[in-house]
């Protein structure tokens, strides 16, 4: 009788499985047998990685989208409770996670200037967009202010170039030469350059030009946004934003401002494959100003 019951059974078992995997909503790409980068439709890039001593995360989602990111997670081979997360930065796209992990007694690694971010509000300038402090129990509670270890190995650092707010880092995972630079590196179209929180045009390109000792031609460079890049990207993009670099600061100098610069055209050879470039020039040229103008 248990036998024709388990054969009864079995296909019903097979569909709830079929179900469950891949998890609704999310793609999980596979960088090796222990590390992943998960994508979650309208979501930042996460990469996870299962170790013997738990779940690391490389940020977590939205506050919308982290049930979707837990699920998913839960999904891994090897699955098991995540004990570690960091926050690349401070943005609201990396730290949807934050309240259950911490509640959970979880550790919640960030620079010490995403905490400080995250405990106070915070609005954008150009669109009047207003983020409220984070609660204490989900803040960051374990910051450092250059570079750390965890015990499996995994470092990280801090990117103290300001490429996209004063509080980036990276996480770096030797055994799979894999690298995750949060919004630091920009995968897809042209990066956000959040001046209100201390990211600017020349920060963008020092942190290109910082991250490559870290890597060699293997290693798989994980943006927040974006397909997976390489070494090879990182030197392309230098080059691509230093010229933009160039350019803007040429304008400034002569005393030009964010309409003039947009009208001038400066990523002109680059549009066809980056998209419309008008908010990022805009946005790159008034981030000039709190780093370069004489009076800032
Ligand atoms: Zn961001």
């Amino acid at each position: 009788m248990a036998g024709a019951a388990g054969l009864v059974l079995a296909p019903a078992r097979r569909l709830a499985a079929a179900a469950q995997t891949p998890t609704k909503g999310a793609d999980v790409q596979r960088l090796s047998d222990d590390l992943f980068v998960l994508r979650i439709p309208g979501e930042a890039n996460v990469v996870a990685h299962v170790g013997a001593d738990g779940v690391v995360l490389v940020d977590g989602a939205s506050a919308a989208g982290s049930d979707a990111l837990m699920t998913a997670v839960a999904s891994l081979p090897g699955g098991r409770p995540v004990e570690t997360i960091f926050n690349t930065h401070w943005h609201p796209e990396q730290i949807g996670s934050n309240e259950r992990l911490g509640k959970a007694g979880k550790t919640i690694v960030s620079h010490e200037n995403t905490r400080l971010w995250l405990t106070t509000d915070v609005t954008w300038p150009w669109n009047g967009q207003r983020f409220k402090r984070l609660p204490k129990i989900a803040q960051p509670n374990k910051t450092f202010y250059t570079t750390g270890e965890l015990k499996s190995g995994v470092r990280y650092g801090y990117i103290p170039d300001a490429a996209h707010t004063d509080g980036d880092l990276y996480v770096y995972f030797p055994k799979q030469n894999v690298l995750a630079v949060g919004d630091a590196v920009c995968g897809q179209g042209w990066p956000v350059v959040d001046y209100a929180t201390g990211g600017w045009i020349g920060g963008i390109v020092g942190a290109l030009q910082r991250l490559q000792p870290l890597t060699n031609d293997d290693t798989r460079v994980v943006p927040a946004r974006g397909p997976v890049l390489g070494l090879a990207d990182l030197k392309t993009q230098y080059e691509m934003y230093g010229k933009i670099y160039d350019r803007l600061t040429t304008l400034l100098n002569r005393g030009r401002g964010p309409s003039e610069a947009v009208a001038a055209k400066p990523t002109q050879e680059f549009d066809a494959r980056m998209g419309n470039p008008d908010e990022f020039v805009r946005r790159a040229f008034e981030s000039l100003w709190g780093y370069l103008s004489p009076d800032a």
